[in-house]
């Protein structure tokens, strides 16, 4: 899959990307904190370490994955 650079999240740490999705209202039913995570998937486009969180949202069933850069401090705990 192609990332888009700019739509990935820039995240200090695994935690950051967690805080994050609960920050994120559901565009179906607008609710907030309703997303719990499916799967996460680290990925590599151009030798840049991405992760991404695929989420469904609690109350509605809305899916929405998020794409986090975790450049910062990949390699660093792994
Ligand atoms: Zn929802």
């Amino acid at each position: 899959m192609k990332i888009d650079s700019i739509s990935a999240i820039d995240v200090g740490n695994i935690e950051e990307e967690y805080r994050y999705i609960l920050q994120i209202p559901c565009e179906q039913c607008k609710f907030k904190g309703t997303f719990k995570l499916n799967l996460q998937s680290l990925i590599f486009e151009e030798n840049q370490p991405y992760d991404k969180l695929d989420c469904q949202c609690q109350n509605c069933g809305a899916k929405k994955s998020f794409i986090f850069d975790i450049s910062n401090f990949f390699g660093k705990l792994f």
